[in-house]
């Protein structure tokens, strides 16, 4: 199984839980909310590559990590940009089309 089949597989147990709940998994439980709602954002560098760094950090230690990662996965898809799920873009892009065949039956063993 590659890395990013892997990913998918760990993501399956969100495939029947609503854009709703998923939603209020990630505002509830994300470590980015957090920081937010207690005005303890990062200091961001505009740097693209310090910035995604940080993000990652952030995201690294988040309970609701693999919500996120669902919910990146339906709303934004190929079209990805940012941090989210702890992986950067390029990885969610790749993730997309294996993980979309998954949720369509064709990659499931
Ligand atoms: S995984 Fe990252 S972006 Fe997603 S909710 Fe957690 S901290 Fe926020």
């Amino acid at each position: 199984m590659t890395y990013f089949e892997e990913l998918a597989a760990r993501l399956d147990r969100f495939e029947h839980v609503s854009d709703d709940v998923l939603l209020d998994i990630v505002t509830g439980e994300g470590s980015c909310a957090w920081l937010y709602a207690n005005e303890l954002e990062p200091e961001w560098t505009n740097n693209d590559l310090t910035d995604r760094k940080l993000a990652a950090q952030i995201c690294a230690g988040c309970t609701a990590r693999w919500a996120c990662l669902e919910l990146e996965l339906r709303t934004h898809g190929g079209q990805s940009l940012g941090v989210w799920g702890a992986l950067p873009a390029e990885d969610t892009r790749a993730l997309y089309p294996v993980w979309l065949a998954r949720r369509q039956g064709g990659a499931r063993p």
